[in-house]
This record gives structure tokens, C-alpha cells and sequence, in this order.
């Protein structure tokens, strides 16, 4: 019995029991993936859950919102991506230890990729708007593909702070950071060929928002890849398709770092299809 499941809080919206549990039962398998909120008054129960591997209770679990850093000291190691990323989320057992990953590095990576033609291995400038933890691990991305990055947030201290916690990056002096903001963006979008949305704005049910002004034009020919996929068809999108450019919402991304997970859990190749219909119905 394969037995996985998420520790977060709040997680009721989640989509990863219905992308793992289609994937189990897709490949045969028997097991399950269950929710396990862990209330932010009890932040010990990370210990308890984190022994159930050890224990060979649990086999894997996902980490997300609030505990993707703070539950780093209950790791034995990380991976090369979640020491990079500076968070965690997903864990499983090798040899005795219990190894923290990340796995929307990969996601990110392997999506933009697929959606793009390869756009990252051909380097150039790079907007990322939202400077949280996704942010990271799509700059991390994109630093090791040798882009050049501007962070765009609407606090730009936590921008410099983003870049500062990457200076021990390869090729971090091509970090830099501005002001989320119709002026500032003003002067940054000449010869950008990438803009990736890593704030929340235009996710359901805030579906008339997006993070682009709608007075500044695009950069013509860059992609723009929005890491909502909530609804289908974000605000974002929607203007990148009307400027006629060319751009993806994030469910390839969250599809490909379940998959990743699952097979990191299980061995087994993760049955990608089943798990983006899995999910299909649940989005806007
Ligand atoms: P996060 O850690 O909370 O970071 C969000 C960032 O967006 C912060 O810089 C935040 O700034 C900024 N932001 C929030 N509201 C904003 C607004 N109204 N205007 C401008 N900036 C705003 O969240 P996250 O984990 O990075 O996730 C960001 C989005 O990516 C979410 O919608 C999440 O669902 C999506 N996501 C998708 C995938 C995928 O697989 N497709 C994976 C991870 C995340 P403040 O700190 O000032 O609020």
C-alpha cells in the first residue's frame, strides 16, 4: 500500500489527491493520497508526520504553503534543486534518510520548455513578476540556463531580498530587481523575450486581474507564461493572446511536478494524460 498525502494549511482547494490518486489507480498500484492539514498553532505535528516516513508509514508527502522552509530542519539532506530553491516540497526516504526535493523546478523547467519550443536554451532577458517562493524556483531556473533576470514586485525589498538569498548562484550578477509598477516596467521591456507571472493575481476568483498593465504594450515576440492555471484561461493570457504572442497558463507545470514526485515515490513513469484529465474538470 502506497501511502502519500500533502502537508500545508489551508488545503482544501488542493488538486494533487486527484492528480496522485488518478495516477495511482492509472498504473495499478494500490494507495492513496490524503490531505493532511497541519494547523499553524501546531507546527510539531511536522516532526510526526516527517517519523511516519521514517517509519514506513507514509512513503512520500508534498509540502506546501506555510511549511515549504520551515520544515527543512526535520530533512537528513536535500537535493542539489531544494538546497538551490532554499524550499521543500516533496519528501521520501533513500537509504535511511529522509531527503527534502523540490520538484516545481522541474515543473517550470520541463513545461516552459515543452510549451515553448525550448526557449531556455537559447538565453536572453527574462521578467518575472512576484518575487515569493515560486518566483525562486523560476529564477533559479532561469539562472542556470544563463538568462539574464529582472524581479518585478510590488515590494521591491523582497525583491533584493530574493536576490541577495541567490548571490551564491551561478551567474546571480544577472539579477536585477524593480518596482512591480507601470513606469518601471516602462523601461525594462525592450528586447525581453520571456515574462512569467509568479504573483497570484488573475487566479479564480479573481479572474478580471492581471499583473500586466493594461496600458503598456508587450514586448514584441515574447513568451509569457503564467504560472496560474486557475482559470484555464487567465486575464494574462487572454492579453498575450490578443497582442499575438504566444504564452501557457501553469497546469503543465503543476501536472509535470506531480509527476515528478510520483515518480520519485513510486518508480513507476507517471501517466502525465490521466493526470491533466484528472484535474481538467476542476478548473474554470
Ligand atoms: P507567494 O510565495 O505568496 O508569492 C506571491 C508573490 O506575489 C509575492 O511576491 C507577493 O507579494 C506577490 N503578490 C501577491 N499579490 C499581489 C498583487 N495583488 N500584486 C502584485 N504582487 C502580488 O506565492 P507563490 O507560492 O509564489 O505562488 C504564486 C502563484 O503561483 C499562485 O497563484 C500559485 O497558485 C501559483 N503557483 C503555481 C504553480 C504551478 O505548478 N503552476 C506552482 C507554484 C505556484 P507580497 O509578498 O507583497 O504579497
Amino acid at each position: 500500500m502506497i501511502r502519500l498525502g500533502l502537508l500545508g494549511w489551508p488545503l482544501a482547494h488542493s488538486l494533487s489527491p486527484k492528480l496522485q490518486n488518478a495516477a495511482l489507480s492509472a498504473v495499478g498500484l494500490e494507495g492513496e493520497y490524503k490531505l493532511y492539514p497541519v494547523d499553524p498553532a501546531q507546527p510539531e505535528k511536522l516532526a510526526e508526520f516527517v517519523n511516519k516516513i521514517r517509519a514506513g508509514e507514509l512513503i512520500g508527502l508534498n509540502v506546501t504553503i506555510p511549511y515549504k522552509q520551515s520544515v527543512i530542519p526535520y530533512m537528513d539532506v536535500l537535493t542539489p534543486a531544494a538546497s538551490r530553491i532554499g524550499a521543500v516540497n516533496a519528501i521520501y526516504l533513500r537509504e535511511g534518510r529522509i531527503v527534502g526535493h523540490n520538484t516545481d523546478a522541474f515543473g517550470f523547467e520541463t513545461d516552459l520548455q515543452n510549451k515553448s519550443g525550448k526557449i531556455l536554451n537559447e538565453p536572453g532577458t527574462a521578467l518575472v513578476l512576484g518575487a515569493g517562493g515560486s518566483a525562486r524556483a523560476v529564477i533559479s531556473t532561469l539562472l542556470e540556463f544563463s538568462w539574464k533576470v529582472t524581479i518585478a514586485a510590488r515590494n521591491v525589498n523582497q525583491a533584493r531580498l530574493l536576490r541577495q538569498s541567490l548571490a551564491q548562484e551561478k551567474y546571480a550578477d544577472n539579477l536585477d530587481c524593480i518596482l512591480l509598477d507601470l513606469e518601471d516596467l516602462r523601461h525594462f521591456i525592450n528586447n525581453l523575450r520571456l515574462i512569467v507571472n509568479a504573483t497570484p493575481v488573475g487566479m479564480f476568483p479573481q479572474n478580471n486581474y492581471s499583473p500586466w498593465p493594461e496600458t503598456l504594450p508587450f514586448p514584441s515576440g515574447a513568451f509569457v507564461y503564467d504560472l496560474v492555471y486557475n482559470p484555464n484561461k487567465t486575464l494574462l493570457v487572454k492579453q498575450t493572446e490578443a497582442a499575438g504572442l504566444s504564452g501557457a497558463n501553469g497546469l503543465g507545470m503543476l501536472v509535470e511536478q506531480a509527476s515528478q514526485g510520483f515518480e520519485i515515490w513510486t518508480g513507476r513513469p507517471a501517466p502525465r494524460d490521466v493526470m491533466y484529465s484528472s484535474v481538467a474538470g476542476s478548473i474554470n
